[in-house]
């Protein structure tokens, strides 16, 4: 698989501030400014960035650049590219653009489904499977990993509650399909350590303990440290993370930003849990974003905190 080793890491953190960040505000990052924002992470340690979305740029003119973005972070060594993709147009864009790995999102709530890509489930099923074939007709070299993302797992803000059954139900489907993954995401920030626990375990009991490796956190409530805790426990690999906590969902009203990576990193670095990321080196990325963006707020608790005194990052604390 066209790839990046990671064994060597604990957890891997992907940065999905460029992705899910900027899509959700209204200005317009400069192409220039994605690119140093992308370079300093990756030089922090960041091992993997999901650095934008093949969606049409008259949809989300923040992302117009993805395909240039993509093409810039290959020439990174060491860094894995991800990019989000709606459907098998935004899939043939993103390979062509040399994307390690690719992310179809499915909205386990069905109107949000409509509402956010256009489409039933049955037409995001097609869609999957196609990606699928084309995939499968590259030269094994070539090949991006395929994670299907179950988006509004935890509840919708137009549906309300999402049922466990459900989730698992399309969770097996999209592996029955020929995805390489499935991830989890929390997009509107209403999950919990119980649900987010039972959750995991309903899924990985049906479609295997490694094919779901992934979740992503919104921090609406306050609980997405407390989540990313309980996935740590259930054995998930990959936790995005959004510098600044910048993100949430333009078509899920209320969805707020991702758990802050800053934050993320300080919890499992303080643990001794290798995330292959230089805390030192990350809090320094927040002057790009502030000074490409600077009407928007960053948030994170370390960032305004600062460490504990005495606190020597990579090194744990107390343990
Ligand atoms: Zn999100």
């Amino acid at each position: 698989m066209n790839s990046i080793d990671h064994s060597g890491l604990d957890v891997l953190i992907s940065e999905v501030g460029p992705r899910d960040g900027l899509q959700s505000i209204q200005a317009i990052m400069p192409t220039e400014a994605k690119k140093a924002w992308i370079k300093a992470e990756a030089d922090a340690g960041v091992p993997e960035i999901e650095v934008g979305s093949f969606v049409p740029p008259k949809l989300m003119p923040q992302l117009a650049d993805t395909a240039e973005i993509v093409a810039y972070a290959r020439t990174i060594p060491g860094l894995q590219v991800a990019a989000l993709v709606p459907n098998f147009r935004g899939a043939e864009n993103a390979i062509k653009a040399g994307a390690h790995k690719i992310s179809l999102p499915l909205s386990v709530s069905e109107t949000h489904s409509q509402r956010n890509l256009n489409r039933t489930h049955e037409q995001v099923f097609g869609e999957i499977a196609k990606v699928v074939a084309l995939i499968g007709s590259l030269p094994e070299d070539q090949r991006p990993g395929f994670e299907g993302s179950l988006s509004t797992a935890f509840g919708c803000s137009i549906e309300g509650v999402v049922k466990q059954d459900k989730v698992v139900d399309i969770a097996a489907r999209l592996m029955a399909l020929g995805c390489d993954e499935v991830g989890l995401s929390d997009t509107t920030g209403s999950a919990n350590p119980a649900q987010l626990r039972n959750m995991i375990r309903a899924v990985k009991a049906v479609v295997g303990d490694g094919n779901l490796a992934a979740v992503h956190l919104h921090n609406t409530r306050g609980l997405g440290l407390a989540n990313a805790l309980v996935a740590l426990e259930e054995n998930i690999f990959t936790f995005d993370a959004s510098l600044g906590g910048l993100g949430g969902c333009p078509a899920a009203p209320g969805a707020s930003g991702n758990i802050v990576t800053e934050d993320l990193v300080f919890m499992f670095d303080a643990m001794g849990i290798k995330t292959g990321i230089e805390l030192d080196k990350l809090m320094q990325v927040r002057e790009i974003v502030r000074k490409a963006l600077p009407n928007e707020e960053l948030y994170g608790f370390t960032p305004d905190a600062g460490y504990p005194k005495g606190y020597a990052a990579g090194k744990g604390w107390g343990l």
